[in-house]
């Protein structure tokens, strides 16, 4: 039987938003392959999550696993001050190419957070190299998820995020209602009514608006008209806002396009990617940004761009990149995901019509439950591995963004378990433990 030593893993190991005092049953993982993790159980669960949204091709995928192995034996790591390596070259080659054509230049980080770090800044030393020291507010829409570092905190939605929580520490920046008008529909007459007036007002006081391209995914789960991000484009051109877009959930296909901002035929002037870049096998993320942008940078005082991790570009996971951008690029994914699209739609359309569900909602390779209530993520993970899944709901949301090489039955299971565990649940009567992430 069981191996792990839980005792100790609850003593002293941290988990995403966990408390020491109340640690959160976890379950112990020992193998994944393809769609599957094994416990150490030896259970085997359909894993409905692609591990926070990341590992798009399965796991220990025989392509990305070689090019790990290669590039392992040949140069794991070297510093990227004045020095540059093969990997990095062919991973920014081929980012550049998959990647908006205005966008030029890349920027390696070690995770989302960082590569948003990254562009506000990068946002910021642009107005200082256009004499424009006064922009130096950040405008994004309420509902946001952009990140846990405090950069990223300060864009995230301020009541759901983790403003009140830090106070002063978190820098006051600009928010307009999140978008109302639902993906595929006309945009509603005054939904950029509010955002318009700020930038109207506000706009010598603005670096740039960061926004989530189509879905607003970790505080949302909500998919928005492309319209919308549309009219956003044209109102930072109109008003001199240089425009952000966080595809770290959206980038390589997850919303049916390759990037969601293909969906409004626009391009941004900075661009975020992670989670999926590695195909979800090491922590790696970028941040693309046009010729302007980098030229602003570099007439600013500083006259260079000031970041630099020890752990940039890291060879390791520019291989594990370069793999996964390839299986890309072979184009697979469109019909993986739209097949995905079409069975999550039929499967899952029963849940609409319980009382506690809200709405049920899909977009390319994502599926969403939204009830009317807020879930016990912990309860609800037991009652999905009890079907023999893999699910972590949070907030109001079940929901699975499960990798794009799922096949129809194992689908078939994810999307059964879904409806019948939104079913089970029922608005609680008393107070009841609140779960995060
Ligand atoms: C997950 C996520 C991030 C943060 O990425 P990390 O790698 O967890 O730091 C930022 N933006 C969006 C839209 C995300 O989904």
């Amino acid at each position: 039987m069981s191996n792990l030593d839980y005792s100790f893993d609850q003593q002293h190991i941290w988990h995403p938003y966990s408390s020491m005092r109340f640690p959160t049953p976890t379950f112990g993982v020992t193998a994944a392959n393809g769609v599957r993790l094994t416990l150490d159980s030896g259970e085997q669960l359909v894993d409905g999550t692609s591990s926070w949204w990341a590992c798009i091709h399965g796991y220990g995928h025989a392509d990305i696993v070689a090019a790990m192995q290669q590039q392992l034996q040949q140069l794991s790591h070297v510093m990227f001050g004045g020095i540059t390596h093969q990997p990095a070259i062919d991973l920014c080659k081929q980012l550049l190419a998959l990647a908006p054509n205005n966008l030029t230049k890349v920027f390696l980080a070690d995770s989302g957070s960082i590569a948003v770090e990254v562009a506000m800044k990068m946002a910021l030393q642009y107005w200082q190299g256009r004499s424009a020291n006064t922009k130096s507010k950040i405008l994004t829409v309420r509902r946001g998820y952009h990140g846990d570092t405090f950069a990223a905190m300060s864009v995230c939605d301020p009541t759901e995020g983790m403003h009140s929580m830090f106070g002063a520490n978190v820098a006051q920046q600009l928010f307009a209602p999140a978008p109302k008008t639902p993906f595929g529909e006309q945009l509603i007459a005054d939904d950029t009514a509010e955002l318009e007036q700020m930038l109207a007002e506000q706009h010598q006081q603005i670096a740039a608006l960061i926004i989530e391209p189509i879905m607003q995914g970790a505080g949302a789960m909500w998919f928005y008209s492309a319209a919308y991000l549309k009219r956003v484009r044209e109102l930072c051109d109109k008003y001199q806002v240089l425009l952000i877009l966080d595809e770290i959930a959206t980038g390589f296909g997850r919303t049916g396009k390759l990037f969601a901002c293909e969906h409004a035929d626009i391009q941004p002037d900075i661009m975020c990617v992670g989670k999926a870049l590695t195909g979800g096998y090491i922590s790696l993320a970028a941040t693309l940004c046009s010729d302007e942008v980098a030229s602003g940078i570099s007439d600013s005082p500083a006259g260079v761009f000031m970041h630099g991790p020890t752990f940039m570009a890291n060879p390791l996971a520019c291989a594990a990149a370069n793999a996964s951008l390839t299986l890309i690029s072979q184009g697979t994914w469109q019909q993986q995901v739209a097949a995905i699209e079409t069975q999550m739609q039929r499967e899952l359309a029963p849940a609409a019509a319980f009382e506690q569900v809200v709405a049920v909602r899909v977009l390319g390779a994502v599926g969403v439950i939204e009830l009317n209530h807020t879930v016990d993520t912990g309860k609800l993970q037991q009652e999905f591995v009890k079907r023999g899944v893999w699910v972590r709901p949070f907030s109001r949301f079940i929901y699975i963004m499960p990798p794009y090489v799922i096949n129809s039955e194992d689908l078939s299971q994810l999307t059964a378990a879904m409806v019948e565990v939104a079913k089970l649940t029922r608005a609680p009567t008393t107070s009841q433990f609140i779960s995060h992430g």
